[in-house]
């Protein structure tokens, strides 16, 4: 075994990591090495292997863990935070909060790449995109983006390529949240936009811009007609964006029907608890015009071989993962889980219940309005929602002080303005408590029943007419209904919860129970990211020590936690270094080299960050060309800003030349860029910032256990060398530049998920999942081999944690494909490994070290199987046509017909391993026709009748 005794591992280790010591041994055993130290002698090149202890001692029991947890969180300070700015208390129904936030079934699924085992979340998100048109108006939304201040950046990139005026500027209102105007800021910069922020009534030459950002309602709560605005954009052929508040668009006239081209906000107070800044779905709805071009994913509806309807992500070969240089977003991790949530508050409470619970919220603050008028407080904005922003005369500290002593948090403007927003949370004694804060000596005036129907909201803003009128948002209102529905679509996906996910690249390993529990703390949750530090100091605790221990994994001196997902890491990373050049004066500095094994994330981030790609080659082995290396950074000389490049490689082996290649780029006055998604196979081995690379992200959604949520949440730390850290991301909420995120800390509530992981597991314990993360990817490439031709493989044999296999030679001889491959694993009760990256035509396995031998060999098994018919269609038996390898996933409906005149058996069909121990899944449709679903977009609930029809 290896050095570290199982003593010093400690139990949690054990249930973490699938092999036990007997299995582990055969494992050794079949791959013909002593030990797991002389597996990674193997794997690892020596050169880089660091034998350091990462210095964090044994790991935690669960027990414990839990415990020194809830001393942190213990810490923060829970005030009724009414400071608003994009963060609002809110409720989230019971129902969704344990059969859909603490479901494992929801929580540990993957982005729904497989449309046939993914029908259930596909479905929540068609919901949720169709909530988002109908609250804005719009005609077509995404699943999704990062939050409120993304997407604003992103509305801005998507109006400059759609705009017909060639402006070079962007107009922002002044009274957007100034978390929002930092994120836009930073994103201009980089693309040498120029921004104009002011009042768009007084400031905007709309000549002058490509498009505009108004907020509605203002900051400021302010509810202003934005329609004359949008009007004289649209005469200078420029784009119209809106961030709205979607409750607020229950009650007032969507963005949509005012004119607006694209609409973002955040769906946070939809259900989501604030949670120190995220994680919360952000929005984009767009014009019908613009729906080829909005960033993110999106949802659509399509029919599969039996012409059913059924759900895929729709226009594919947008995402940056196909485009590439071409990218114009780098979005990869949405907010899938957050959007879901938020999603079914809406299916739960309906278009009345979202109504009553906004007009419940504006009524308070109208009797708030009246009661502070009548103590003489002058209001800022003379129409609101949910917002006042109130002249204090001078008294802002005085107030701020005696709101401090009753525990709530105001928005402190500056020492004349104070802000104040009510929330779902909220109350008459809210209201009375406020009053007493600004007005001690007050009677109990805001009692009085100021109530009348929108007095905040002008006449002409009201919305008009109904919404949400599809079934979904009807159905469910009884408790009973809305688990039924919940349970009803998480049976028709695979999760974690039902079968090993070995997609490469994207580390699908245990999401620990122990993990989560901290998660749906209200310590965590109900927290506002701008409350002042003092109520924050759980979380600083936290932050400070997750911060110190990624530095120890990765050899980096300082980590920014701001990041929402490894593609943001990456942007705000190489952003990092173009500061860096240009703080020596090296201006010129623009292009970034990239392997062209790269995942598509990297050559778009690089984009958005303002750099020019140059692509270098791979050899044979599929190892970066050093001679092709050496030629670019000839070719683009002291234009060299750096290098981007993953390792182990996103081809799974560790490259020998990796030192060689940053001392390359250094020589020359580069940086290097370590894309750290596969930090899985490095933890506890060696370092990045030790061997080489000065800055990395680090997706803590893959290594360390924060689980997918079905495509986000997700977090993308980034860490950095000394020299770079002066160039870390900015605090968003002072609007200055450099930001990456609306929070200061990014997801901030699901970073307990990682700390208790590297708590738990202790430095021996995270090297051991390492090393048998390495094993299990290395036990599957052994099993296979004489079946599969595995592409890669490293100078001693050996795969990193992940391998290949090359399924081309067989699409060449009997045309089966890949996409006939994954769609027979459903049929086995798995879920897909990764198709054609980083090599068209292969697929990518990683099991990780959560996987224990039976179920490595369950998945072998299924290979194997697999094989056996591909050489069908080699020896002449079938023709694929008619093989089940095309016929796959077989449904219920395929077996239960009368006839069968099929070439194969009836029970060859859908007898995968699942079946025989009575498990088996059942996919919900057949195999689902993508083409005809880009053809025909639709991508809102389509009408019932078309099931209808359909069914016929
Ligand atoms: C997952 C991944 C990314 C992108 O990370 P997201 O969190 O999805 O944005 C980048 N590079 C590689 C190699 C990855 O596997």
């Amino acid at each position: 075994m290896s050095n570290s005794s199982n003593a010093t591992l400690g139990a949690f280790v054990h249930r973490h990591i699938g092999p036990d010591e007997a299995e582990t041994a055969e494992m050794l055993k079949l791959l013909g090495v002593p030990d797991l130290d002389g597996l990674i002698e193997q794997t690892v090149p020596a050169s880089i292997r660091d034998r350091s202890s990462l210095g964090f001692g044994p790991g935690l029991d669960e027990t414990t863990c839990l415990e020194r947890l809830r001393e942190i969180a213990r810490r923060n300070k829970r005030f009724t935070s009414l400071i608003g700015q994009g963060y609002y208390g809110t409720k989230m129904p019971l129902v969704i909060l344990r059969n859909l936030m603490e479901s494992p079934a929801w929580y540990t699924a993957y982005t729904p790449y497989q449309p046939e085992i993914s029908q259930g979340r596909l479905e929540a998100l068609l919901n949720f995109q169709t909530l988002v048109c109908e609250l804005t108006g719009l005609d077509v939304a995404n699943a999704s983006l990062l939050d409120e201040a993304t997407a604003a950046a992103e509305a801005m990139a998507l109006a400059q390529r759609s705009a017909s005026s060639k402006a070079d500027s962007f107009f922002v209102d002044a009274d957007c949240f100034p978390q929002t105007i930092s994120v836009v800021k930073t994103r201009a910069e980089a693309l040498g936009w120029r921004l104009v922020i002011g009042d768009p009534e007084k400031d905007l030459a709309a000549a002058d811009v490509f498009g505009a950002l108004l907020q509605y309602p203002g900051a400021s709560g302010q509810v202003r007609d934005i329609k004359p605005v949008i009007a004289q954009l649209h005469e200078a052929g420029a784009i119209a964006a809106v961030a709205a508040d979607p409750l607020a668009l229950t009650l007032l006239a969507s963005p949509g029907s005012l004119g607006a081209d694209i609409v973002v906000g955040s769906m946070q107070r939809y259900g989501v608890p604030m949670g120190c800044g995220g994680p919360h779905a952000g929005y984009m709805a767009v014009r019908d015009t613009l729906k080829r071009s909005i960033p993110g994913r999106l949802v659509g509806v399509s029919q599969d071989s039996r012409g059913r309807p059924a759900y895929r992500l729709a226009l594919q070969t947008r995402e940056q993962h196909i485009r590439r240089e071409k990218a114009t977003s780098n979005i990869c991790t949405a907010q899938v889980l957050l959007a879901i949530i938020a999603s079914m508050y809406a299916v739960y409470h309906g278009p009345d219940g979202l109504r009553a619970i906004a007009q419940r919220i504006h009524d308070l603050t109208a009797r708030l309005a009246q009661a502070l008028a009548d103590q003489g407080f002058e209001r800022i904005n003379s129409a609101f929602f949910d917002t006042l922003t109130i002249q204090t005369g001078g008294q802002t500290s005085a107030i701020h002080e005696r709101a401090r002593a009753a525990g709530v948090n105001l928005r402190r403007i500056d020492e004349n303005t104070l802000g104040v927003s009510l929330d779902e949370t909220s109350s008459d004694e809210t209201v009375r408590l406020v009053l007493a804060i600004f007005a001690p000596a007050a009677t109990s005036s805001a009692t009085a029943d100021s109530r009348q129907a929108l007095a905040g909201i002008p006449a002409d803003q009201v919305r008009s007419g109904p919404f949400l009128e599809h079934p979904v948002f009807h159905r469910y209102r009884s408790e009973t209904e809305m688990l039924r529905y919940l349970r009803r679509l998480a049976d028709r996906d695979l999760a974690l919860d039902r079968t090993m996910i070995p997609l490469g690249s994207c580390t699908m390993k245990l999401n620990a129970t122990v993990e989560m529990i901290p998660v749906t703390w209200p310590e965590f949750g109900e927290i506002h990211p701008f409350a002042p530090e003092d109520q924050l100091a759980g979380y600083q605790l936290l932050f400070d020590d997750l911060e110190t221990r990624l530095c120890a994994i990765s050899g980096y001196d300082a980590v920014s936690l701001q990041p929402n997902s490894g593609a943001q890491g990456e942007y705000a990373g190489l952003l990092a270094i173009r500061a860096y050049h240009r703080s020596r004066g090296d201006i010129q500095r623009e292009v970034c080299l990239i392997p062209a094994s790269a995942h598509g994330t990297n050559p778009a981030s690089a984009q958005l960050a303002g750099m020019s790609v140059v692509v270098v080659a791979c050899d044979a082995t599929g190892n970066v060309d050093i001679t092709d290396l050496r030629a670019k950074i000839e070719q683009v000389g002291d234009r060299l800003a750096a290098i981007m490049i993953t390792y182990p490689s996103t081809h799974g082996v560790f490259e020998e030349s990796i030192r060689e290649i940053c001392d390359l780029t250094h020589a020359a006055g580069g940086q290097v860029y370590l894309d750290g998604a596969n930090l899985n196979a490095q933890v506890g081995l060696c370092r990045p910032g030790a061997y080489g690379a000065d800055v990395s992200h680090f997706n803590l959604h893959k290594t360390f256990c924060i689980p997918h949520g079905g495509g986000g949440p997700g977090m993308g730390p980034i860490g950095v060398r000394a020299h770079l850290a002066p160039f870390l991301p900015s605090a968003p909420q002072t609007g200055e530049i450099g930001a990456v995120s609306a929070a200061p800390y990014g997801s901030a509530s699901i970073l307990p998920i990682s700390y208790a992981y590297i708590l738990l597991m202790g430095d021996e314990g995270l090297k051991r999942a390492t090393e048998v993360a390495i094993l299990n990817a290395n036990y599957i490439a052994e099993r296979l081999a004489p079946h599969f031709p595995i592409l890669y493989r490293g100078d001693q044999g050996r795969v990193a944690h992940e391998c290949i296999l090359d399924l081309r030679p067989f699409k060449d001889a009997t045309g089966v494909t890949v996409d006939d491959v994954a769609k027979r694993l459903i049929d086995h009760g798995f879920h897909a490994p990764t198709m054609s990256f980083p090599v068209a035509g292969t697929l990518m396995i990683e099991p990780t070290e959560s996987e224990g031998q039976a179920e490595l060999d369950r998945f072998c098994d299924a290979m194997i199987a697999i094989r056996r018919e591909i050489a069908d269609v080699e020896q002449g038996r079938l023709v694929i046509e008619d093989s089940p390898l095309r016929h796959a996933p077989h449904t219920a409906d395929d077996v239960a017909a009368d006839v069968w005149n099929r070439a194969y058996p009836r029970a060859q069909g859908w007898l995968g391993f699942g079946a025989q121990t009575g498990s088996k899944y059942w996919p919900p449709v057949n195999r689902i026709d993508n083409v005809f679903g880009d053809r025909n977009l639709v991508c809102s609930c389509p009408p019932l009748e078309s099931y209808a029809q359909a069914a016929e």
